[in-house]
């Protein structure tokens, strides 16, 4: 396993740099309630579809996600609509960072290129760069989410590599997603750092496994 040459470190952004002090759970427990709808499913079913639909909005995203959701479960496919639409997205200037993490940014930056691999949209992963004051911190970033091909596809990596002129044997990646985060990184050649704070199945096994992201301030691969 290498590493003293990699020289750039690429992240994730919503739930590993920052999140929002409104938990999925509670606005999704909100739009249960304000459709009328009894909840049939949870989070994580929400994330386990999501890794698997694309869509030109977010609220076509949570539509193909709740649909797909009620139909694997037998619901009607109405309740999951009306639930997609109650749900209302958060407001990405109230981001906050996630323990650890911003002082992981200066850690980091300190020997290595960092660099922003998400999957959000450009304009509302701005609008929480900004807010968080980290938007001049990243050498490249991609916005996975306004193009349509997202973690874990490989495309966000290797289009992140390209821009940065280096190869994926340079960099390693952080994330909270093993499905996305870790298994996108190593499709492209990467390494990845799983951010392990909510357990999950998935067929790839993390080269690197932390439990904060003040275990980044001295980085496990150096
Ligand atoms: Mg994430």
């Amino acid at each position: 396993m290498s590493t003293a040459d990699t020289s750039t470190v690429f992240l994730d952004l919503d739930e590993t740099i920052c999140e929002h002090p409104r938990s999925t759970a509670d606005r999704l427990a909100d739009a249960f309630d304000a459709a009328g709808v009894e909840p049939f499913f949870d989070v994580p079913d929400f994330r386990r579809r999501l890794a698997r639909v694309t869509a030109d909005s977010a609220v076509e995203l949570r539509e193909k996600c709740f649909a797909g959701i009620a139909d694997e479960l037998g619901r009607d496919p109405a309740d999951a609509l009306a639930v997609a639409r109650a749900y209302e997205d958060p407001d990405p200037t109230e981001v906050e960072f996630l323990p650890g993490a911003e002082a992981a940014l200066d850690a980091l930056a300190a020997g290595h290129d960092l660099a922003l691999v998400t999957n959000g949209d450009r304009e509302t992963q701005r609008a929480k760069l900004a807010a968080l004051g980290i938007e001049d911190r990243f050498a490249a970033a991609t916005y996975a989410g306004s193009t349509g091909v997202v973690k874990p596809d490989p495309d966000p990596f290797h289009r992140t590599l390209s821009a940065l002129g280096i190869e994926a044997s340079e960099a390693v990646h952080v994330g909270n997603s093993l499905r996305s985060d870790v298994a996108g990184a190593q499709a492209a050649g990467m390494e990845a750092v799983w951010l392990a704070r909510v357990e999950e199945d998935a067929d790839c096994v993390p080269e690197y496994r932390i439990d904060s992201m003040r275990d980044l301030h001295a980085p496990p691969w150096v």
